[in-house]
């Protein structure tokens, strides 16, 4: 069920982004679902979501950088489509696809959008400021299997 209107990353979540001093988590889920996210229910982001952790993979590693992230503040997320990349390398490994994400299910209902972490690498692909293969690179968990490997 939806329950947030995702606006996009403010001046503010950069400036949390921003503080070394903080570590990432808090605003990896700012940045990642209460702005991108129809489904951010205001707390700390779900563990199982393969989009909040490659978001925050990305970070960690720093395949994703505060500069990359700059470039999209006060950009809307915008609409949601099917990335061959994502879907393949990022929700084939997501706890969500077998029957709890309604953009990958195969009915899914109208509007049905896609969690944060895949609107925002698609925002960030978009906007060029990932290539398709850094966003490979991010959206790969190389420590779990894909659904239908298991
Ligand atoms: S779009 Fe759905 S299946 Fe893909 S990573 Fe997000 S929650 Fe998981």
């Amino acid at each position: 069920m939806r329950r947030n209107v995702p606006e996009g990353i403010s001046v503010g979540m950069m400036t949390l982004l921003s503080d070394k001093r903080r570590g990432q988590g808090s605003a990896a889920v700012a940045v990642t679902c209460q702005a991108y996210c129809a489904y951010y229910k205001g707390e700390d982001g779900e563990d199982g979501c393969g989009g909040l952790a490659a978001i925050k993979r990305g970070l960690a590693s720093g395949r994703v950088a505060v500069d990359h992230i700059k470039l999209l503040v006060d950009v809307p997320p915008g609409p949601a489509r099917k990335d061959r990349v994502l879907t393949d390398k990022m929700c084939a490994r997501c706890s969500y696809l077998a029957g709890g994400c309604d953009f990958m299910s195969p009915s899914p209902p109208p509007g049905a959008t896609p969690c944060g972490g895949y609107r925002l690498l698609l925002a960030l692909l978009d906007k060029g400021a990932l290539t398709e293969d850094e966003v490979e690179a991010v959206a790969h968990d190389p420590g779990r299997r894909t659904q239908d490997a298991q």
